[in-house]
């Protein structure tokens, strides 16, 4: 490879640090993908002459605004909202929104462009956005809740659109803010368009979606076992997280004929070695979802259940691990923990959960390791088919969901998994998605012109 050629990836990766000096999520993101890009660089010299990697590391619209509401006590608040319109060379932009107090510029930015490759492997026609607020839903009312999202919608409502851009939920933004958010959409706009996904299913709504992100990763994961000749069946599962994700990762590892032992949330871990069943999930969904309370109260309703006040599932015996909560929170201590109690494969539910020394862990152990852009595509992949729904005014049935959902995480499991192999890198499904998911971007990107 030629000089010019071989030092484009670290002088673009040394450009977006010193643009973006206090982005720490965002950089660890960029290193991760362009650093699997040179030998696609190698081969296209096109990409380099043309600045793909500079054009696809800067957001193509940025937006951040004041979201000022009222609390219950007739007290002013005031939150900041965003939108990351990444990248929307293949569709419109589309990815969910945060409310988190940790949310900030550089955690949406990685998350975008983390979904630009996502959305590129579902092969369906969407681009990548990513949104938020530093709102924390957690010990709001209903009410307070519905006037923060009334607000941030009054501002929103300007920059997005059914052909435009189609948010969705992320952590903290499950069926009751979409609700309120698409009603105030609806409100300003005096539309009912499908400009939001992850409704409920009598107004817009499509089966299967709350359930496509787990169901997705367990999915992804059945794929890489079928490379080794194996399944699901009888394999012991940590699980963290125990909210969207994280609930149906556990169920669908159930009807598989897996055991999920833990769940967790911020506060703690449970370790149950009975594994959570049909009916202990139920009462995790109702804590979670109904009463909003804490996962702890888990271990203080069912017997032999030990509660670790602070503590990741990481050092819990498994066959599998399916990260399901935040980025990094597999460290490489983490990681080595789970490799040696006998953890042979880790499905990404959440975005970025393990640290890049963790990562290398895993691969140098020969953990079959599905990353989050490729393992949790199962949301934004059934959100797509919810847009597909609305644009033809039609349902489909859940097993025909379910169905496509199964047929798209086996495509993206082959994307990568033959990217990999193409780039004489086999089984390393980080380096195989970040391929297969840049090149449809880039070549679209080529073929739009210097925009
Ligand atoms: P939820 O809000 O439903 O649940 C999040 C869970 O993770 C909660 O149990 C929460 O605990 C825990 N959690 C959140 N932040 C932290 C933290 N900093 N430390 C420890 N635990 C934490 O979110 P989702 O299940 O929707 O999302 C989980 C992950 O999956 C995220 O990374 C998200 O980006 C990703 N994802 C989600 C998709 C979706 O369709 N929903 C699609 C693709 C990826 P607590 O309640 O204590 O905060």
């Amino acid at each position: 490879m030629s000089y010019v050629l071989s030092s484009y990836v670290p002088n673009v990766l040394e450009q977006i640090k010193m643009r973006n000096p206090d982005e720490m999520e965002f950089l660890q993101a960029a290193q991760e993908v362009l650093e699997t890009l040179s030998p696609v660089i190698e081969q296209h010299p096109e990409y380099h002459e043309q600045k793909i990697l500079e054009r696809i590391t800067e957001p193509e619209r940025v937006i951040m605004f004041r979201v000022p509401w009222i609390d219950d006590k007739g007290e002013v608040q005031v939150n900041r909202g965003y939108r990351i319109e990444m990248n929307s060379s293949i569709g419109p932009y589309k990815g969910g929104l945060r409310f988190h107090p940790s949310v900030n510029l550089s955690i949406l930015k990685f998350l975008a462009f983390e979904q630009v490759f996502k959305n590129s492997l579902t092969t369906l026609p969407i681009g990548g956005g990513k949104g938020g607020s530093d709102f924390d839903p957690k010990g709001k009312s209903d009410n307070e809740v519905m006037r923060f999202c009334q607000s941030f919608m009054t501002e929103l409502c300007k920059y997005i659109g059914p052909n435009t851009d189609v948010p969705a939920g992320d952590i903290g933004v499950g069926g009751r803010e979409i609700g309120y958010l698409f009603g105030q959409y609806k409100r300003i706009r005096n539309e009912f368009t499908g400009v939001l996904t992850g409704k409920a299913l009598n107004w817009g709504g499509s089966l299967i979606r709350p359930e496509a992100t787990g169901y997705g990763a367990v999915y992804f994961a059945q794929n890489m076992l079928a490379t080794r000749d194996d399944s699901m069946q009888g394999k012991v599962c940590t699980v963290s997280g125990s909210g969207n994700v994280a609930q149906y990762t556990v169920e669908k590892v159930n009807l598989l004929g897996g055991k999920c032992v833990t769940l967790s949330d911020s506060a703690g871990t449970i370790y149950d070695p009975d594994g959570i069943d049909e009916e202990k999930l139920a009462f995790v969904m109702e804590l979670k979802n109904v009463r909003r309370g804490r996962i702890k109260e888990y271990a203080e309703k069912f017997s032999g259940v030990q509660y670790m006040e602070g503590k990741r599932p990481w050092d819990i015996k498994c066959d599998c691990a399916y990260p399901s909560a935040t980025q990094n929170e597999i460290s490489k201590a983490d990681a080595q923990s789970l490799v040696k109690n006998g953890c042979f494969l880790v499905s990404e539910g959440a975005n970025m959960p393990t640290e890049p020394e963790g990562v290398e862990v895993f691969q140098k152990n020969n953990v079959l390791f599905g990353p989050g852009k490729a393992a949790n595509a199962g949301g934004v992949a059934v959100s797509g088919l919810e847009m597909a729904q609305n644009a033809q005014h039609t349902n489909w049935t859940r097993e025909e969901v379910d169905q496509r959902l199964q047929d798209i995480m086996e495509a993206i499991h082959t994307q990568a998994f033959n990217a990999a192999e193409e780039y004489n890198m086999p089984n390393n499904y980080v380096a195989g998605a970040n391929i297969a998911g840049f090149i449809k971007v880039a070549n679209s990107m080529l073929d739009q012109g210097l925009v």
